[in-house]
């Protein structure tokens, strides 16, 4: 199991906001800490703008580098165009890894998947997670899937992924829940499964179960996984259920699926994301 991060990404921050620096450097300390686990350690690659501009208009580029907060959730901090890119550049760096037959997770902030073409939205600038899928298409991989656990509707990933070939969009998140979107399936290829807030979580696993077969269905040659964490009954974003051995779950049914993969943090705001975490990668590594 690779681990891709970079100390930059706790380097900005707003007060009171939940996706705080602490969420990367306290799960970094504890996985360094622990002895569950064999991980390497790895940086995110370069991403340029060919590859980014895949997902993203040049416009939205551009405005990256003003100084005007995009809305509520969502500062222009000083330096964030960079901070995005690196993100995106962890995704890039997990695929590369995936693609060479090992597991890999992107440990980086900000989150991406609420990014849309020309819009920052949701804690999310750049959509590292639709980057590195088109850029896995468009270097050779026949069908590559998403799979999206995040609480919270990946819509971003969903419009730029929408009725594209060999690519597939499947989530399972809180609905109704902030964006407002993800209530049924969209076109051919995206596949929503949308739980009530609340739901016990013996109940939310078999609408996991279901995410699964649909996932399996597709038939991927690759799965990108935004990987959120703010399912779990202790988060402070969402009236989730999931507990750390669902998580551990989720990565074990991925491993499962035999195929690469590579996940990429999305969400996860409580004080246990370490721990979450750590269940997820044990889960996936077996
Ligand atoms: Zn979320």
């Amino acid at each position: 199991m690779t681990i891709i991060t970079d100390p930059r990404c706790a380097e900005y921050s707003a007060r009171g906001h939940p996706e705080r620096p602490e969420r990367i450097i306290g799960t970094v300390e504890f996985l360094k800490a622990q002895d569950k686990l064999a991980l390497t350690w790895s940086e995110p690659l370069a991403a340029g703008d060919e590859v980014i501009l895949r997902a993203h208009t040049r416009e939205h580029l551009d405005r990256l580098q003003t100084a005007v907060d995009f809305d509520a959730d969502t500062p222009a901090y000083p330096g964030i165009a960079g901070h995005a890119r690196r993100s995106v550049g962890g995704a890039l760096q997990a695929l590369a890894a995936a693609r060479a037959g090992r597991s890999a997770l992107s440990l980086m902030r900000p989150p991406g998947h609420h990014a849309t073409a020309d819009r920052a939205m949701g804690f999310c600038y750049l959509n590292s997670v639709a980057i590195a899928a088109l850029e896995a298409r468009e270097t050779g991989c026949g069908r590559v899937a998403v799979f999206d656990f995040d609480v919270h509707h990946g819509n971003g990933t969903e419009e730029m992924l929408l009725d594209k070939p060999g690519l597939a969009f499947i989530s399972i998140h809180h609905f109704p829940l902030y964006p407002g979107t993800g209530g049924s399936h969209r076109g051919r290829n995206c596949f929503n499964f949308p739980v009530a807030p609340g739901t016990p979580r013996q109940e939310y696993r078999e609408i996991l179960g279901d995410a699964f077969a649909q996932l399996r269905n597709f038939r991927p040659d690759l799965v990108a996984v935004s990987a959120g964490f703010d399912s779990y009954r202790g988060d402070p974003l969402a009236d989730g259920t999931l507990e750390a051995e669902d998580f551990y779950w989720i990565g074990q049914t991925l491993r499962g699926l035999e195929v690469p993969a590579f996940s990429v943090l999305e969400g996860g705001y409580s004080t246990e994301l370490p721990e979450l975490i750590l269940a997820y990668l044990r889960g996936l590594e077996g």
